[in-house]
């Protein structure tokens, strides 16, 4: 065996060790040992929360944002832990399994590649995987748009409306949305629009987290057709 052909897989092993010895602290509570410690672990249950978008699609969320599950997705997203997307997977994974339990294609929202780029990898695809289903990715970013955050529901829906496009029309088939976390739904709901528009039937969207903002949302709304 060649030296070079030993030097690259080396190479992976070693930054891999150094990633776990770095994240060896519990990303839901900083206690130092391990990179998520058993009460964290525990925290990321899935409980689902099933939401609606303001165009009235479905969204069933695996656990609410806040507490560990926060900081846990945070540390994925935004700190390249990507180590941590194996338990959030298995967070993910029962509420997946039974929205696609009819064989719908599972459908990840789309990286922008301003994100791809600065993270290497796809978060709802990374997700999706370690959930154990496939992803396809059938969607594709129309140029680039604002960063969402910062931005109002409003804001939000007109920012990102006419920015997705399927790759190829469907014939009806059934697909299942699937986003990290949801905020307003804004997203979402422009992800279920290039696909109807395509040809494809969509039943319903899947989130690994929804923020309680969006459940509040959720919640007022419920509360005034109550009334
Ligand atoms: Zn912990």
């Amino acid at each position: 065996m060649s030296s070079s052909s030993l030097r690259m897989p080396l190479r992976r092993i070693l930054s891999e060790l150094a990633g776990l010895l770095l994240a060896a602290s519990c990303a839901g509570c900083g206690e130092p040992g391990e990179l998520l410690c058993t009460v964290c672990r525990a925290e990321l249950t899935s409980c689902r929360v099933d939401t609606i978008t303001p165009d009235g699609l479905t969204v069933h969320a695996a656990l609410s944002f806040d507490g560990v599950a926060a900081r846990c997705i945070r540390r994925l997203k935004g700190e390249g832990e990507t180590l941590l997307a194996g338990v959030l997977g298995d967070a993910l994974a029962p509420v997946l399994d039974e929205v696609s339990a009819s064989g719908a294609i599972v459908v990840p929202v789309p990286t922008s590649r301003a994100a791809f780029r600065r993270r290497g990898y796809r978060v709802p695809d990374l997700l999706v995987r370690r959930a154990g289903a496939e992803p396809v990715d059938l969607l594709i970013h129309e140029g680039e748009r604002e960063d969402q955050r910062g931005l109002d529901v409003r804001e939000r829906r007109d920012n990102v409306r006419g920015s997705m496009r399927a790759r190829h029309r469907g014939a009806g088939e059934q697909v299942v949305v699937v986003d990290d976390v949801v905020t307003t739904g804004a997203t979402l709901d422009e992800a279920a629009r290039a696909l109807r528009q395509a040809g494809f039937e969509v039943l319903s969207a899947v989130a690994l987290a929804a923020t309680p903002r969006h459940r509040r949302l959720i919640e007022d709304s419920s509360a005034t057709r109550r009334k």
